[in-house]
């Protein structure tokens, strides 16, 4: 137990957002090996996946076997059997998407409005609280990365909500959302949602300028691009765990090697089949696409992307007539943390 926690305190909870495919699970399974966090996978995908279908947590029990998830559901609901899922879907379909965002992002809503929202996010407050108290954490972690969520969150009182916004460059994006990855804990054998090159750039603006836009309406959003974790996982974990107020020394980091993490169990409800992984984790910067990717596509997307991708220090150099250029990754250096736009709060980004 931690005898530090105040249960007086509204709930920290530690929003993982970003598009999909862009290093959001591995970031959650890393922070939330740091002593006093609790990640608790997508919660976004609790109420279909797990409620109603029933699918893996990733403690390898099905959720309606998972100790841990039964007891959140009882403290929370007093029992999952109590949950609403259609009325919780159907508040989802009307306030948590992507194209109701410039309304969520304005400084008031309208009563009608106001009502819907914060009863759909008091589902996911009830979920934070349970867990909080069931573990004695002093930071939840979801990892639902959808921007509008974050968003209907930014309205729920009695949370303190922080936002790591998970930035990877837009072309290892697009070849990743190209691929096929099955979904081990479907009991139906689903595969992962696949996107083209086109719609994958597409959502890759909208995501990331929302995230851009929610930082400027004053919620605490501090920016991570993946290949900056990916080339020196420990400082990135130790800065993060410091903007989120989350005591650590360099000893309880040791997880964290140079090129790997040793993961422990959890119990994340929903995402990337990676949650599943338990044992020694390499940490590699995954750059498939600068093979995988055809010139043709990676074109067509740096050029979709092209303001984002520089104004996050990914090198874009200018257009050639022929339009075959090929356009090589930089990794990210020190010299990034600086050119990035202005920041809340004196929190630099990662
Ligand atoms: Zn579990």
């Amino acid at each position: 137990m931690d005898a530090k926690t105040d249960d007086n305190q509204p709930t920290k909870v530690l929003f993982i957002g970003g598009l999909g495919r862009s290093g959001t699970t591995l970031l959650e399974r890393l922070l939330g090996q740091l002593p006093d966090t609790l990640p608790l996978g997508e919660v976004a995908h609790v109420w279909e996946r797990d409620v109603r279908d029933d699918e893996a947590c990733a403690c390898g029990s099905a959720f309606s076997a998972c100790e841990f998830w039964q007891r959140v559901g009882e403290a929370a609901f007093g029992g999952w059997h109590s949950v609403d899922v259609d009325r919780v879907v159907a508040l989802k379909n009307t306030v948590d998407r992507t194209r109701h965002i410039p309304t969520l992002a304005s400084r008031r809503l309208k009563g009608p409005q106001l009502e819907l929202v914060s009863e759909y996010v008091s589902h996911y407050r009830k979920i934070y609280d349970a867990a909080r108290s069931d573990s004695r954490a002093r930071v939840i972690i979801d990892s639902s990365k959808h921007a509008s969520l974050a968003y209907c969150l930014r309205w729920c009182e009695g949370i303190d909500l922080r936002v790591l916004h998970v930035v990877r460059d837009s072309r290892g994006v697009a070849y990743s959302w190209a691929k096929e990855v099955s979904r081990p804990e479907s009991p139906r054998g689903d595969e992962m949602t696949r996107y083209s090159p086109t719609r994958a750039a597409m959502l890759w603006n909208a995501q990331n300028a929302a995230f851009g836009l929610l930082r400027r309406r004053g919620v605490p959003v501090r920016r991570v691009r993946y290949e900056k974790l990916m080339a020196d996982p420990r400082g990135v974990v130790r800065r993060l765990a410091e903007w989120a107020e989350i005591p650590v020394t360099e000893h309880q980091l040791r997880y964290i090697g140079g090129d790997y993490a040793d993961l422990g169990p959890s119990h994340s409800a929903a995402g990337n089949p990676m949650r599943f992984t338990v044992g020694r984790v390499p940490l590699r910067y995954d750059d498939a696409w600068t093979v995988g990717l055809s010139p043709t596509r990676k074109t067509l997307v740096s050029t979709l992307t092209r303001p984002l991708l520089s104004r996050y220090g990914y090198t874009e150099p200018a257009p050639q007539p022929t339009g075959t250029v090929t356009v090589q990754p930089r990794r990210p250096s020190d010299a990034d943390e600086t050119a990035t736009e202005s920041v809340t709060a004196g929190a630099s980004d990662e």
